[in-house]
């Protein structure tokens, strides 16, 4: 058969046909522009919260071109990235494909946040209640954070004035806040006063406060914080104020206030005796020779008086003696010490409330007549300016009654000798209707001398008295 044979024109033709197809190909292929295109699921910002679970909602993808439009899914679509939810921060998923060799990525940003406030817990004690003096006293708090843990240490607290605010905030700025309100007695605390709020009492050596209570509305007691301004000279007649106030910490305060009147002390009416009367007195014993004067005025039916002493113990005994004798006992001194005693009204007092419970021990009784030691006019205490007139005034206040002399038996330095002492006595008696004679009993010269003048004041018409509350005084002028 004969071949057909292509004319030449033709096959250059269709060649140039070939290259022209092959070339459009090409620029279509390259005009396509084919590549993935990815598609994110959900958002691509997205947050969490601390602590939950993140799942990714992942990403599509497709191929695409501008000619041949979309296609099949391209392979190998991965996302890259991992979120940690139990720390806060930043993360990135990245999504990749290919497509011919050529690769998209696309990211999504998670970020793990936390909104959630810290949890603050507050503390109650059963049955407290804030003292309106000490205002409120923290029952303790807590504060926890889902992130932070335990932030109690971070916790601010306001007092104010019926309440505590307390604040805190974890690290991402979430803020709690808890309110605690506080029960107080805002109304002013009440003190009461045991006793009357105006009181009358007889001058005595001390004053002892009757007590007072101080509580608030709410029961707490208040009475230790309570001061007390103002003082009570118990032994000198006035009228005197004491304020008990109480003040707390936010300048609230409370007060009370007592009067406290001090009067003098009744005292019977001093009467002179109607017939000749001795007195004899005896000062700074019992010692040894007080049985024997004992003896020589039992004999006669003489009373007299003992001004007593503690310093010397071993003749206390006659203390009890001479009273159940029906011998007056007066206080003269413990020490017999002046320095000591005259060195202030407490002084004083103490020294005298030493013999005082020396009588009350020998005789089951207490008394209220009193010799000062140097008697009032005494000089030996002016290192202590005015004690004598301050002394003798406070203690007649109280109803004591002190003696001096108008006989002096001249015992004390003057003279030694038995019948010295009993003609001093005479002399000084002679004359007098009411003579208070000084003699001490600690002189065995002095004691010697009494049944001299025993003898002699019987038979002169005079009677041997003990001294009573009654009794004439002999005061000498106070001369401190
Ligand atoms: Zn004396």
């Amino acid at each position: 058969m004969e071949k057909k044979k292509m004319s030449p024109k033709l096959r250059l033709a269709l060649i140039i046909l070939g290259v022209y197809l092959l070339v459009l190909l090409a620029a279509a292929v390259l005009i396509d522009g084919r590549h993935a295109e990815i598609t994110l699921l959900g958002e691509s910002e997205m947050t969490v919260e601390v602590g939950e679970t993140f799942t990714d909602p992942g990403a599509q993808a497709i191929s695409t071109g501008r000619i041949f439009g979309s296609s099949r899914k391209p392979k190998g679509l991965s996302g890259q990235g991992q979120v940690d939810t139990g720390k806060l921060g930043e993360y990135t998923i990245s999504y990749t494909a290919s497509v011919l060799g050529r690769e998209t990525t696309v990211e999504r940003h998670v970020r793990v946040v936390d909104t959630q406030p810290p949890v603050i817990e507050l503390n109650h004690t059963e049955g407290y209640k804030a003292s309106w003096f000490t205002g409120y006293e923290e029952e303790g708090y807590t504060a926890r954070d889902n992130c932070d843990g335990d932030i109690t240490g971070r916790v601010e607290r306001t007092e104010l004035e019926d309440r505590i605010i307390y604040t805190v905030k974890d690290s991402s700025g979430n803020e709690a806040r808890a309110e605690r309100l506080i029960e107080y007695s805002i109304s002013t605390p009440s003190i009461s006063l045991n006793g009357d709020a105006d009181m009358t009492m007889t001058a005595a050596m001390s004053f002892s406060e009757p007590g007072y209570r101080a509580a608030d509305s709410l029961g707490n007691d208040l009475t230790s914080y309570v001061t007390v301004s103002g003082s009570v000279c118990p032994y000198v007649p006035g009228s005197y104020e004491l304020t008990y106030s109480i003040t707390n910490d936010r300048g609230d305060a409370a007060s009370a206030k007592r009067r406290v009147n001090v009067v003098a002390a009744e005292r019977p009416e001093v009467k002179k005796p109607e017939r000749k009367t001795i007195y004899l007195t005896f000062d700074d014993g019992p010692g040894p020779y007080t049985e024997q004067l004992l003896d020589i005025l039992s004999e006669y039916g003489a009373k007299a008086t003992f001004f007593v002493t503690g310093t010397d113990t071993r003749y206390s005994d006659m203390i009890g003696r001479a009273y159940r004798e029906g011998h007056s006992i007066g206080v003269h001194t413990y020490t017999h010490d002046y320095n000591s005693i005259y060195s202030s009204e407490q002084a004083y007092f103490d020294d005298f409330n030493a013999v005082e419970q020396l009588i009350y021990e020998q005789t089951g009784s207490y008394t209220s007549l009193f010799r000062f030691p140097g008697g009032s006019s005494n000089t030996v205490s002016r290192f202590n300016p005015g004690i004598m007139s301050r002394l003798a005034a406070a203690m007649e206040n109280m109803g004591y009654r002190y003696f001096d002399w108008n006989v002096s038996s001249g015992d004390a330095g003057e003279t030694t000798v038995t019948s010295q002492v009993a003609e001093n006595i005479i002399a000084g008696c002679s004359g007098k209707t009411a003579a208070v004679v000084l003699q001490h009993d600690i002189k065995n010269y002095s004691v010697n001398a009494v049944e001299t003048v025993l003898i002699w004041g019987t038979s002169n018409g005079y009677s041997f008295e003990a001294l009573d509350m009654t009794s004439y005084e002999a005061h000498h002028s106070i001369a401190n």
